[in-house]
Order: structure tokens, then sequence, then C-alpha cells
């Protein structure tokens, strides 16, 4: 694990991105990777000399099986709580389904990358069907009383109950898969949207990069790609920007 910034580190699963944040002894788990990681997330907390029970919580950007797989794990084992936005509860419930279904990635097969890539999260759990019976939403309004102060930003669109989670202490922002730094299925590393196919709404995920471009951070951490060092502002340009130059090419 990478400490990308005093006290927050990053990890990269199965093309999945998590990140903790440490306080003391006390720890906050940042999104929780694909099923297939649940080893992986533990080996990294231990990798910085914690222990899984430190975990205060885990908080979910969104419930997608790339970013919920260690979840109920946590929090059978150990009790952790696992928070996300009211709204994404109840998907995490899966009360409803907002993701790319296995259909919409064949479609997409010929592209280049997408077969080995889907091989690949596919031995990680990807068509696992799983849902989280105890998510619960967060207990405040505003930075939460966990380590790190993460407060959470709501960020529709990818997900309806979508959320990324400004560090202030770090000046960085956990952007989830509103606004990546790379993917196996994109052409190009750099800030960007996923492809649309992954997006539940492509015209509310652009329209939630104006609740990131403000903020007070020069980290931006992604759910895919790697941290990307630079204002918050300019990586959302360069997603507008990409985004502009995908519907002309289309
Ligand atoms: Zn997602």
């Amino acid at each position: 694990m990478i400490e990308v910034r005093e006290n927050v580190f990053s990890e990269i699963g199965t093309d999945v991105n998590w990140f903790v944040v440490r306080d003391g002894s006390d720890l906050t788990l940042i999104d929780a990777g694909y099923p297939g990681d649940v080893a992986r997330v533990e080996a990294s907390i231990r990798s910085i000399g914690a222990a899984p029970e430190d975990v205060r919580a885990i908080l979910l950007t969104h419930a997608h099986v790339d970013h919920m797989g260690a979840a109920n794990h946590f929090h059978d084992r150990y009790g952790t709580p696992i928070l996300m936005s009211e709204t994404e509860t109840a998907h995490a419930r899966r009360e409803y389904l907002q993701q790319a279904s296995e259909l919409d990635v064949a479609k997409n097969a010929w592209r280049p990358g997408v077969l080995a890539w889907s091989l690949r999260v596919m031995r990680a759990g990807a068509t696992q069907k799983i849902a989280i019976p105890h998510a619960e939403a967060f207990p405040t309004v505003g930075a939460l009383d966990l380590p790190g102060a993460p407060t959470p930003v709501p960020t529709t669109g990818h997900t309806t109950g979508h959320t990324a989670y400004f560090l202030p202490a770090a000046g960085a922002v956990v952007t989830g898969d509103t606004l990546v730094n790379g993917h196996p299925l994109l052409r190009h590393a750099g800030p960007q949207l996923l492809p649309p196919m992954f997006n539940h709404s492509e015209t509310d995920t652009v329209a939630a990069l104006d609740q990131l471009e403000g903020l007070d951070a020069d980290l931006l951490l992604p759910g895919h790609g790697h941290p990307y060092t630079g204002s918050i502002r300019e990586a959302v340009a360069k997603a507008r920007d990409a985004t502009q130059g995908r519907r002309k090419s289309r």
C-alpha cells in the first residue's frame, strides 16, 4: 500500500482501488474491492502495521460489486459499520441494480482489452450477486466523525447515490467512479469518465463534476487508475474535455 499523503494510503486490487485513512490507531476504509479481493484488503491494512479490527467504518462511494467486495466480510467478522448515502443503501441492499450487465459487457467484447479484463474481473467475483443487507446511511450531515473527517460529496450519476469523499486535512478527494484516472477499457490514462456503459446516467455523471471542482484538493484518489496529483479544477477540466472528445468521435 502506498502512503499517498500523510496518513492516507492507496491500494490497487483487481483493477480497482481502495483507500485507508489513519488517525492514531483508528482507520477509515473507503471502498472494498471485489469479493475476490478480501484477502488483499486485509493484507493491505496489515502492511501498515494495523489490523482489520482497527477499521472504524467502511465508506462506500457506491454499491458496485468491485467497490463493495470485502464489506460483508468486515461487517460479519469485525462488526464494521458500512456507510454510504441514504439513496445508495437501497442499491446496496439490491432493491434495484444500476450496474452494466453481462450483456452490456459482451456487446463491447470486440473492443481492445475488454476480453482480458472481463476474464480477470470474473475470477475476482464480478458476476457474484451480492448485497449488503446492513448498509447504513451516514449518521450525520457534513463531515463524518471518523479518521480523516471525510466529508461526503453527493455525486449522483454513475449510480444515483454515488458519493465522493473529501479529506480536508489531506487536501484529497476520493472520487469513486465519477472521475477516474484510467481503466483497462479506456485508451489513455488521465482524468476522465468511465466508458458510458458503466454510468447509470452519463449526463448526471458529467454534471456531478461540478460538485468536485470547487473542493480545496490537489490530490485525486479515483476508483480506477492511479492517484492523480494536481488541482481538482484542472482534473475536472480534463475530464470535461475528454467527454467532449468522446461525443465527437462517436
Ligand atoms: Zn462503479
